[in-house]
């Protein structure tokens, strides 16, 4: 591609970085900016600067939030005895979509992963730990995907908590998950959270 201008082909290529754009993708998204007004441009621009400076990771489960506790943890109509051990902020955003859940979440950051150099260490698994032994929950449901990573990573965790007097369950598998739980439409998940199993049964039946 050549440009007439390094600013154009500067904007092409730092959208060209983005998951899933090609180049030329890039060229269409800068061409539609180069059209539109430049205040809205630059709220586009600060809004993206913003959310990168600015957001935080709630100091309770590691979602994204705009305070050191988020509004899942701090609303009181949520129920803090039941906590849902997710991947990434996407299944939280996945889960909260289907309006059927009243807990609170736990994110771990990824999964364990030893292809990938990722091991427990780098997970927030011994922060979901303490958590549990402070705040005694109820129940820790996973929410995990069903592969080999997600159930690994259930084990692990699930081998942490054996001492703690908490439920242990994962939401029901079998169900077709399309490899991703924000994938999965809203009713299938919310009926995979209702219908869980304890941990124990699942482990044991794979
Ligand atoms: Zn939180």
């Amino acid at each position: 591609m050549q440009f007439s201008s390094e600013l154009l082909e500067n904007a092409v290529n730092e959208f060209a970085r983005l998951p899933g754009i090609g180049k030329k993708t890039a060229l269409r998204l800068v061409l539609h900016l180069l059209k539109t007004e430049t205040e809205k441009v630059e709220s586009f621009g600060e809004a993206i600067v913003r959310m990168r400076q600015e957001i935080k990771f709630c100091q309770r489960c590691f979602n994204v939030s705009d305070t050191d506790i988020c509004a899942i943890c701090s609303n009181p109509l949520r129920k803090q005895n039941l906590i849902c051990v997710v991947e990434s902020i996407r299944d939280v955003i996945a889960i909260e979509s289907t309006q059927q859940f009243s807990g609170t979440y736990h994110i771990l950051g990824g999964i364990i992963s030893p292809l990938d150099g990722i091991g427990p260490d780098q997970l927030n698994i011994e922060a979901l730990v303490q958590r549990i032994k402070n705040d005694q929950p109820e129940e820790v449901i996973f929410a995990l995907n069903p592969n080999i990573q997600g159930d690994t990573t259930i084990y692990y965790i699930q081998k942490k908590l054996a001492s703690l007097p908490v439920k242990v369950t994962t939401i029901a598998r079998g169900i077709s998950f399309g490899g991703e739980l924000e994938y999965a439409d809203e009713m299938t998940l919310a009926r995979s959270i209702s219908n869980r199993l304890p941990v124990e049964s699942y482990v044991s039946n794979r």
